[in-house]
């Protein structure tokens, strides 16, 4: 028996038997073509292409029948890869010049690329390198054959690899394959987002789970706690059944949680929002009882249509989730693009993208893309409850700025005879230790605040939230957050006005019971995570929780802090 660990994101437990993804791409060898064969071989990898596209296509119309269209970015980003002559022409040329097989002529293109990706610094071109990876890798299994006898028809599959592509998890989204465990990747790989909402339990980031592993050994994955039991004892699988047993009988006890009110034992009622990147699959929303959106993210409608949409079609996307949500908050937040979110044709092109030109900073030094959003949001807000966000704010002259063009947005507005809500609620996201720090200014001048931990700590403990590497290091329970969480609440509370969190920390339970003892009453967070947390809630006592927090909020170590979250969760 042996236990490798990894980063844990998709929770649950699966037992099963190992399925190990060949590395399609360690196994090309070069092999000379003769002249007369070199039209076949072109046709072969013209072949390949025209599958993949193919594949690629039926898998969008298969998300949109499933009401999954979210994940279609995911397979655009890998289209537009095919459709770049650097894939799809580039290679020919190699194989009629140097007469040589075309898997071997992909991989040598492949690697030139990469090796042009290699010396950029940005976390975002390195996720784009893995998906020049993983489309070249599903390229070049087909050129050898390997596809159709790759996945049998086993069941209880425990899905092994290097990295898993989006595409890919997708693909083996069925009921044999039972979890997904990766040498690579981190908590916001596009693959972890994704095995998330299909609920795979998933360990990702392993190092060399795939090299520990053979094909058919006895696994364990649990993705509560990021590790996989290789070849595990009998009393080990009994154990984790029984795990498993009681993990599914929860999911479905939880279902009776949906229609409940969220409030304390004690009486405290606490808000729960929903995090949302698209206007699909917002049933939860309703279906769980929530006040709302608590966060949309809307550059990422930026990101699935390559480019800024104008005024009106915003104002359409903004105006419909009124309608489709009526008697809901809808808190939309304004473009964060820049850092590791780029939308095509907008400048990111410093060293630095976390530190850089993103979020708020993009758009006041944009204001036109600023203006254009905020008089869609203002429009679409006499139709409903919306509220405007604001991201990564770190100033007092930033904020007077965004309230001078928003102030210019309503002036063309009137101007314009256009209908719109002047009095729309403008927030902002704390962040930036900066603005944690000088939250109390914040909360006198906005109308809301929202913490957004996934940055928040990232910036405090100087960790890129994309690197796994430093991962370890990435810690949601650090005493320096905590306090910051703490004094932004304070702010809050002392202004008299709402603040809520919406980082991925308001979804974790083990961390709720500490949430509400610091103060907070409204949570947004990803729809899966929901009833888990408002479980954790009903089951919580104010009184009590904020009296074991002020324990936790004067300790400095990291393991008497973590027995002492374990000691308010039980
Ligand atoms: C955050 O930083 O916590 C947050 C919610 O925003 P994003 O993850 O989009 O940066
Ligand atoms: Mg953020």
């Amino acid at each position: 028996m042996l236990i490798v660990s990894g980063i844990p994101v998709s929770s649950g437990v699966a037992i099963g038997k190992a399925y190990i993804l060949a590395h399609a791409l360690n196994e090309v060898e070069p092999y000379l073509i003769s002249e007369q064969n070199i039209l076949n071989e072109i046709k072969r990898f013209n072949q390949a292409i025209k599958q993949l596209k193919s594949e690629l296509l039926n898998l969008k119309k298969e998300l949109k029948k499933n009401r999954m269209n979210e994940f279609g970015s995911f397979i655009d980003i890998q289209l537009a890869i095919i459709n770049d002559p650097k894939i799809s022409k580039n290679p020919l040329e190699i194989i009629k010049k140097s007469k040589q097989n075309a898997e071997w002529a992909l991989k040598v293109q492949m690697e030139e690329i990469i090796t042009k990706f290699n010396s950029i610094e940005n976390s975002y071109i390195r996720e784009r390198k893995n998906d020049v990876y993983q489309v070249c890798e599903t390229l070049i299994k087909y050129l050898i054959g390997h596809e159709s006898k790759q996945l049998s028809n086993d069941k209880n599959r425990i899905i092994v690899a290097h990295d898993i592509s989006p595409a890919d998890a997708l693909k083996f989204k069925n009921s044999n394959n039972i979890a997904f465990v990766t040498d690579i990747g981190g908590t916001t790989s596009h693959t972890a987002i994704l095995a998330k909402s299909i609920n795979i339990p998933s360990v990702v980031g392993t190092q060399n789970a795939k090299n520990l592993i053979s094909n058919g050994d006895n696994l364990i994955v649990d993705g509560d706690h990021g590790c996989v039991i290789i070849n595990p004892t009998d009393e080990v699988i009994n154990e984790y059944r029984l795990k498993q047993n009681l993990y599914e009988l929860e999911s479905k006890k939880l279902l009776n949680l949906q229609k409940l009110t969220s409030k304390t034992i004690d009486k405290v009622p606490v808000n729960l929002y929903v995090n949302i990147e698209d206007t699909n699959n917002i049933e939860s929303v309703i279906l769980n009882n929530t006040k709302g959106v608590g966060l949309f993210r809307t550059e990422f409608i930026f990101m699935d249509k390559h480019r800024m949409l104008d005024e009106n079609e915003q104002f359409i996307i903004y105006k419909n989730l009124t309608k489709a949500l009526p008697n809901k908050t809808i808190t939309i937040r304004t473009l964060d693009s820049g850092g590791d979110k780029v939308i095509e044709h907008m400048p990111n092109t410093n060293q630095n993208p976390a530190l850089g030109l993103r979020a708020i900073r993009f758009c006041l030094a944009e204001p036109d893309v600023f203006i254009t959003q905020i008089k869609a949001l203002l429009r679409a807000a006499h139709y409903g409850d919306i509220r405007i966000l604001i991201p990564m704010l770190s100033s007092d002259n930033e904020l007077r700025q965004v309230k001078l063009l928003i102030q210019r947005a309503k002036d063309i507005l009137t101007s314009e005879r256009k209908k719109f809500n002047p009095k729309t609620l403008v927030g902002g996201m704390i962040e930036v230790p900066a603005a944690a720090i000088d939250a109390e200014s914040f909360a006198n001048q906005l109308d809301f605040l929202s913490i957004g931990t996934n940055d928040l700590i990232q910036y405090t403990l100087a960790v890129d939230r994309t690197d796994d590497a430093v991962s370890h290091l990435y810690d949601s329970s650090h005493p320096a957050l905590l306090k910051l969480i703490k004094g932004v609440i304070d702010a809050g509370t002392k202004a008299g006005i709402e603040v809520s969190l919406c980082g991925e920390m308001a979804g974790d339970p083990k961390l709720t019971k500490l949430l509400i003892g610091l103060g907070l009453t409204n949570f947004s967070m990803h729809p899966s995570s929901l009833l888990k947390v408002k479980k954790v809630i009903l089951e919580s006592e104010f009184s009590k929780v904020k009296s074991k927090a002020k324990k936790i909020l004067s300790t400095h170590d990291k393991i008497e802090i973590e027995n002492l979250i374990n000691n308010l969760n039980n």
